[in-house]
């Protein structure tokens, strides 16, 4: 504990007010920690645990404090800054104060943050029947709020929400974690929840604090009505905000509308399903579209092109927009690497504002700045020499370029080339800037050779030439004047000191030049931070201008690594249009055909189109290649809108409004739903949400249940997208059966299968018509099962025919549910089974299924004690062991 008691009253009075914080209380040069902080905080960092006074207590030194908060972060923790403030000429009890409050959602600092992914903090209440968002990262000043009604699919737009932001921090109102279904996907996120109370949630506070805030009288410019319940969430998200970090933040410049109807909308399982940002075998960046499609050289042009990506354009100029600035690039190759080139050089300049903004920038920092900024100014320059199109040119005004061009001027005059990042060891500013600060350095670098320069004044001024400036303890610095020369000092000086032989003096200018020697240092660094923050402040009047000038290097850089991706993978410009098309001549999967070595993908066709068939169901054995031309088309289909080029010969697409993508069969344990649970609800959420403007690929959906409810609901689902819904679909299936629908608008697809002396190959190539089998034994010898097992699997396969034809041709007499295989014959230890093994017994089929239905089993009694005898290791069993296996397996034989 604080040792004095006043310091202990201090530290509780500040811990009551923090009390879900971790509180860093600083003493001299350590943050202290206690209680139960420094308990939970040694376990999570390593730390020593040490008492005093019978309390724990533990302590980091100040200056390393970076890392250990962000592995409280990391750790789920909020940190408390307790900063000691030095008031001049007071002793005793230091004041101490909470600076900010550092969270997940409100960091700034590099080291705490992702550089190519947003740090979103975000908030969701439910208000007026509506489901409400508000987002923010402090780390760029993107504010976004919208609002969406509340009814049965608001779960599903949760998640697809809190999949697109990731948000680091979540603020949610109490009454909506009281329910079950949304707190389960709210916990699915990753981000830390912060509960908040509903009347927190206020549409007209919040209105009238946002129109101070921005000072506007309405927030219509913006895109909301004063009574817009978003504004809600957008208020009380900013309050929070103001809260931790003790600051105005102005780089949060506006509230913009988040509009979904400008995007096409692509659900959580969709942007999972086609692996845009992480693969789905762990997560990672590896193999995913984003890792093919990023070659962007600066930190926010990659966060931009991630948002791209979760946000294809719906707007078709918008989006042709776009071709035509990757278009002009990609034909101007020299352009392009130049551009590319000086955005190397670019630092992360929304960052480096948000700090500048919130007053955490250091001199280093506005270096960056400065060099950033500068390049980016070369940059536009180097554009706009060559008539770009519209959406090339970056969007700067004059006045913000001149704006841009003062803040590098004043930096350069200010600050040093290569400055310390410390405020309190001066070396930041540049000589020349300040007459006080040159002379201040002057004389702590040459303080003899001032106080020289001085001697040599005064002994023009008075003649005296044996005129001498000493020092010593007592008196500090003085004049030395002889007894012969007395007559000859000037009235300004002032008598110090008597001696036997002479008369010590000292003068104003003296007495200031002492002062300065001595305290040179120290006010050399106060001078150096005062300097600082002064142009700090200055370039802080700048923010609104550099903001626009990182947003459009961000956006050329976004443009840049599209027609850079273009040129590395072979992409060409897709050709959009409003009619429900899809023609894709010579399509590739972007991420499979790089797996492959190069030339080995094969590319694949498709056209779809509302006037003649929309509905491709594809058949074809496992392995074929069906998911991979299910997930390429609705790729290229989102390369297209998000104004990327597209890995085909030739692509024309007719925008769509959502994509859909479910794969089916796979378990969703962390959900606690089971497999077909998690298909029915995925694809009632598709058959409720799909317009005709829709793309939705569904693969092998109904997997997850039994083979006859699957091929029925797989039946129905197909059925009510033709004919109801009438979106463009490719739904890939192993149920042969659905092959038989020939429904108008249905094109029954296929991947070619090629069978040569037995052998069976799969060229991956998709072409009309139904396939005919499953091959699934030929999969199973190519995944290298071994030889008994494929024999044995064809065996049973033939098997299954043949009792499959013999109960179709006795139809009439079947009941339904007697559709259970009969008898399978025993296994042949032979390599391979002889022919009479593949003959069913002689028994009728009749009395097997009556076998079949006694015993409940795929396999007999015999089959099952030949089976446990093969597993008998006659060396390993006691002959006791023996007998008693036999006794048993006779019992067996006898039921
Ligand atoms: P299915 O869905 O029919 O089981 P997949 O689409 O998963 O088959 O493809 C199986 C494997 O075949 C993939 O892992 C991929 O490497 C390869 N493949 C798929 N399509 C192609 C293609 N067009 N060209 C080359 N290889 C392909």
């Amino acid at each position: 504990m604080p040792e004095s008691s006043t310091m202990l009253e201090q530290y509780r009075r500040i811990k009551s007010q923090h009390r879900g914080e971790i509180l860093f209380f600083r003493l001299g040069d350590f943050y202290e920690m206690f209680n139960e902080d420094a308990q939970e905080a040694s376990s999570i960092l390593d730390l020593t645990l040490t008492k005093r006074q019978g309390q724990p207590m533990c302590g980091i030194p100040y200056h390393a404090a970076k890392t250990y908060i962000a592995r409280l972060l990391k750790a789920g923790k909020k940190v408390a800054i307790c900063e000691q403030k030095t008031i001049q000429g007071r002793r005793g009890l230091m004041d101490r104060d909470v600076v900010e409050v550092i969270t997940p959602g409100t960091v700034v600092e590099d080291d705490f943050l992702e550089q190519s992914a947003n740090n979103y903090l975000a908030d969701i209440c439910l208000l007026h029947g509506r489901l409400c968002f508000a987002y923010l990262d402090v780390s760029t000043g993107e504010f976004r709020a919208h609002s969406l009604p509340f009814d049965d699919r608001s779960k599903e737009v949760l998640r697809a929400e809190l999949y697109r932001l990731s948000p680091r921090e979540l603020l949610v109102q109490q009454s909506l974690l009281d329910q079950a279904n949304f707190l389960q996907v709210i916990r699915e996120s990753a981000a830390m929840i912060e509960p908040q109370p509903d009347w927190t949630y206020d549409v007209f506070h919040s209105a009238d604090m946002l129109k101070r805030r921005f000072g506007v009288a309405s927030l219509k410019g913006f895109g909301f009505e004063d009574n817009d319940p978003a504004l809600a969430a957008a208020g009380n998200l900013l309050e929070y905000v103001q809260e931790m970090v003790h600051q105005s933040c102005p780089h949060i410049r506006a509230i913009l509308r988040f509009e979904q109807k400008d995007y096409v909308l692509l659900d959580e399982a969709t942007k999972r399903n086609l692996e845009l940002v992480k693969n789905l075998s762990d997560s990672s960046r590896r193999d995913t579209l984003i890792e093919i499609l990023d070659k962007t050289k600066t930190a926010g042009g990659a966060r931009m092109l991630r948002q791209w990506l979760f946000q294809p354009l719906r707007n078709k100029a918008r989006i042709e927009a776009r071709h035509e600035a990757v278009s002009f690039l990609y034909h101007n190759q020299i352009l392009l690497g130049d551009a590319r080139k000086i955005l190397a050089s670019v630092l992360d300049v929304e960052r480096l504002i948000s700090r500048l903004a919130m007053d955490k920038a250091h001199a280093k920092d506005l270096r960056a700045l400065r060099d950033s900024v500068e390049a980016g100014l070369a940059l536009f320059q180097l554009i706009e020499a060559e008539h770009p199109p519209m959406a090339l040119i970056p969007r700067v005004s004059a006045e913000d370029k001149a704006e841009c061009n003062q803040v590098i001027a004043t930096i350069d005059s200010a600050i040093q080339d290569d400055p310390s990042v410390l405020l309190t060891e001066g070396g930041i500013i540049r000589d020349g800037y300040n007459s006080e600060l040159d002379e201040l350095r002057n004389l702590h670098k040459n303080a003899q050779a001032v106080l020289e320069s001085y001697l040599e004044e005064e002994k023009q001024h008075t003649g005296i030439q044996n005129l001498r400036i000493r020092y010593n303890r007592v008196i500090g610095y003085y004049l030395e004047v002889t007894k012969g020369k007395l007559s000859n000092v000037p009235s300004h000086f002032i008598r110090r000191q008597s001696l036997v032989g002479g008369e010590r003096y000292t003068t104003d200018r003296l007495a200031e030049l002492e002062s300065k020697i001595n305290g040179a240092q120290e006010r050399i660094i106060e001078l150096e931070k005062r300097l600082f923050l002064e142009v700090r402040e200055n370039i802080k009047g700048n923010v609104a201008a550099l903001l626009e000038c990182a947003h459009a290097i961000s956006e050329i850089d976004c443009l840049a690594s599209l027609a850079q991706a273009a040129t590395e993978n072979g992409y060409t410009r897709p050709v959009m249009c409003e009619e429900p098309v899809i023609d894709i001549v010579n399509g590739r999967h972007p991420v499979v055909e790089m797996c492959l070595p190069y030339g080995d993908f094969v590319p694949n066709s498709i056209s779809l189109s509302r006037d003649n068939q929309w509905f491709a169901l594809i058949t074809g054995p496992n392995m074929a290649g069906k998911s991979t031309i299910l997930r390429q088309t609705a790729l290229i289909v989102l390369l297209a809108h998000m104004g990327s080029f597209v890995p085909a010969e030739a692509a024309r697409i007719g925008l769509v409004d959502k994509i859909f993508c479910r794969v089916g069969a796979q378990d969703n344990l962390a959900r606690g739903e089971s497999t077909f649970l998690v298909e029915m609800h995925e694809a009632a959420f598709i058959l409720n949400t799909a317009t005709a403007n829709s793309l939705v690929i569904m693969d092998e959906v109904g997997r997850g249940t039994g083979t006859l409810d699957g091929v029925s609901i797989a039946w129905a689902v197909s059925e009510y997208l033709v004919e109801r819904v009438g979106c463009r679909t490719l739904f890939a299936t192993h149920y042969h059966e659905l092959t038989t629908m020939g429904l108008s608008g249905l094109r029954n697809m296929r991947m070619a299968v090629i069978e040569h002396d037995g052998t069976v190959s799969f060229p991956k190539r998709l072409e009309d018509g139904a396939s005919s089998g499953s091959y699934g034994i030929h999969v199973a010898r190519l995944a290298g099962l071994p030889d008994g097992v494929i024999s044995r699997a064809s065996e049973i396969e033939q098997h299954f025919h043949q009792l499959e034809r013999g109960l179709g041709q006795e139809q009439g007499q079947v009941e339904e549910n007697d559709a259970v295989p009969g008898r399978i014959p025993a296994y042949s230890f032979s390599p391979k089974p002889s022919k009479e093994a593949y003959i069913p017994d002689a028994e009728s089929k009749k009395e097997k299924r009556a076998q079949m239905r006694r015993t409940g089993e795929l396999f007999s009694p015999e089959d099952l004690v030949l089976s446990e005898l093969r597993s008998i290791n006659p060396n390993e069993i006691t002959p006791l062991g023996a007998l008693q296996i036999l006794s048993e397996l006779v019992e067996k034989l006898k039921q």
